[in-house]
């Protein structure tokens, strides 16, 4: 702490954080979010530029006056697998993320301390108990528990299942090694808590080819009509099997009675600041993160309904510079304060990635 009160952007930061947490996850209209999370950005930028070389370097030519998000530097979300991006001591490094990188790339690497790791488990909390409650519930995660056996390498699929965790009890995990169904485990679950309220959660891909579509080919129904899924991740490995949102949930009422499904949104690289869909199907913008939707070619603001990439911001990270960061996924601004769920503040969808090229982010324009 006390080199913490040394650093007047961390400071100033800590103070802003805490009356963010007041607030109503949805509960900001977009311009007060805008305003407030302008200025806790403005602190989060400062702290990053004085304590992350590599983060200083690549925004110095920057302009340092920000009035809107838009005006804030953005990292391309590759430079984590690129550098070693972090904002604390070495010895303050509580726990490495790694995201899985293909055979010829090195992996992301998202460096934490305890207190970045804190508030992170504070905010996910904080957006998912909005739309699951409060209540601690039977869960059914849709993974193999090997996923957490490798501690040395913290996946980030891992993080993931052990952040959404705190949410169950009697946590089952429904694969084996294999990723084949674990039938006695599922039905025994299935005995206990057939009719009750039971949370599942797994990666978007995994629910659907190893959970959905085997109850399907094997024809077996469950009765967890008062169940709740939450399920995160992408949707390309399923569009060449045609599956979109609709049929997903089609499919997994059929098979399982769930009718309260909900895909979140989030990256890696900004764990706890995940944008949750609502009734409605809209990815909602918690207070403590936003979206902004840039063209593909000039990296300008696009408009509502325009396709182009998303552009992610988090209150979440001072251990490295993730606050702001240029994704490779395509989404579309549908709209802002008027979505019929009653959120407030942007909400959008996410269509997919872009393909196979590099993004050139303002990393790429500033030769330093
Ligand atoms: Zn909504």
């Amino acid at each position: 702490m006390i080199s913490l009160m040394t650093r007047p952007d961390m400071e100033n930061y800590l103070t802003q954080f805490e009356s963010l947490l007041q607030h109503d996850v949805y509960g900001l209209l977009q311009e007060q979010k805008e305003q407030i999370l302008c200025n806790i950005l403005d602190a989060l930028h400062k702290h990053h530029e004085q304590h992350c070389e590599a983060y200083g370097r690549i925004v110095n030519d920057e302009n340092d006056s920000f009035n809107m998000l838009s005006d804030f530097p953005y990292l391309a979300v590759r430079l984590f697998k690129q550098l070693d991006l972090r904002s604390i001591d070495k010895q303050d490094v509580y726990r490495v993320l790694q995201s899985s990188g293909t055979t010829s790339q090195q992996p992301a690497r998202v460096y934490l301390d305890k207190v970045t790791s804190a508030r992170q488990s504070k905010v996910l909390v904080k957006i998912l108990q909005d739309s699951i409650g409060k209540q601690r519930l039977p869960m059914l995660i849709i993974d193999s528990p090997s996923v957490l056996k490798d501690k040395a390498k913290f996946s980030a699929r891992g993080a993931g299942i052990q952040g959404l965790s705190f949410f169950g009890r009697d946590h089952t995990y429904a694969l084996d090694d294999n990723m084949q169904p674990n039938w006695p485990v599922i039905d025994a679950f299935h005995d206990k808590y057939a009719g009750q309220p039971v949370l599942m959660f797994g990666f978007t891909y995994m629910v659907w080819l190893y959970f959905v579509q085997q109850l399907s080919s094997s024809q077996r129904t469950l009765h967890f009509d008062k169940g709740i899924l939450l399920h995160s991740g992408g949707w390309k490995k399923l569009e060449q099997a045609k599956v979109d949102n609709d049929s997903f949930k089609a499919t997994l009422l059929k098979t399982t009675g769930i009718s309260r499904c909900f895909n979140f949104y989030g990256m890696a690289e900004q764990v706890g600041s995940v944008f949750v869909e609502c009734a409605h199907g809209h990815l909602h913008a918690p207070v403590f993160a936003d979206v902004i939707v840039r063209d593909p070619f000039t990296l300008a603001c696009s408009p509502n309904g325009e396709l182009g990439l998303l552009q992610v911001l988090s209150a979440v990270p001072s251990s490295y510079p993730g606050h702001s960061i240029l994704t490779e996924d395509l989404g579309t601004l549908l709209g802002v304060d008027d979505c019929p769920c009653g959120r407030k503040g942007k909400y959008f969808s996410v269509q997919g990635r872009l393909p196979k090229t590099e993004v050139r982010g303002c990393s790429d324009t500033h030769k330093g």
